[in-house]
């Protein structure tokens, strides 16, 4: 059923399109599946889960994170990913660039957009993504954002637009390595494919709905 769901969605989606496979709250055998099947990018969003199942999967799987990052917690997150797509606050990214530097690493990010209405969404506006610039030891390679969670797919097109246009400005900068707008999940990665998605980040289209 994984195997089958991968191969339709990467049917799907455009060659240049990367499908990252959210597997938080999946056990690892369901993750296997998925990596049998040829997928080799996961995510997770809570750090033990993910530090737990880093040593349970094959040492070639590239994992993101994509939760909320409390900076007491990198210990467990920043050895292992090779993206870091939730950076919501400038207290979570100067805190990684200390850990980058104190651990003579680079780390890449993306910066989390708050789009949409609702309040507990996480995530920087426009102006402050703007005047952010890269602190030691990170590359900021991009934007992440998630839509409203509505069926109204005109909410979801202009929740979208205003990430698209975003990132297309940034990008006209020139910053060097900014190459990745990460948007689109299940229930709306097509629209997020026609705003220039780059990257899209799946769960339950793969796995099957999660037991919270
Ligand atoms: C859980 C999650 C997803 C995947 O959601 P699905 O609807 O299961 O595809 C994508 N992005 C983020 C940030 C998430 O937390």
């Amino acid at each position: 059923m994984i195997a089958q769901n991968l191969r339709h969605l990467l049917s799907k989606l455009p060659p240049d399109v990367q499908l990252v496979a959210v597997s938080k709250f999946h056990p690892v055998p369901a993750l296997m599946e998925a990596y049998d099947a040829g997928q080799r990018v996961f995510a997770e969003s809570r750090p033990q889960e993910l530090a737990a199942k880093v040593t349970q999967m094959p040492p070639d799987v590239q994992w993101h994170f994509i939760g909320h990052l409390q900076t007491n917690k990198l210990k467990l997150v920043l050895p292992y990913v090779s993206l870091v797509q939730s950076v919501d606050s400038l207290h979570l990214l100067e805190a990684i660039s200390a850990w980058a530097v104190a651990n003579g690493r680079v780390i890449d990010v993306l910066l989390e957009l708050h789009l949409g209405a609702e309040e507990t969404k996480q995530g920087f506006t426009e102006e402050e993504i703007l005047a952010i610039l890269p602190p030691e030891g990170v590359r900021i390679r991009g934007l992440m954002g998630m839509a409203t969670n509505t069926d109204d797919m005109a909410v979801v097109e202009k929740d979208f637009e205003r990430i698209e246009a975003l990132y297309n400005s940034i990008k006209a900068l020139g910053r060097e390595g900014f190459d990745t707008l990460s948007i689109g999940m299940s229930g709306d990665w097509p629209v997020a494919v026609r705003h220039g998605a780059t990257m899209v980040r799946i769960g339950t289209d793969i796995f099957g709905p999660r037991e919270y």
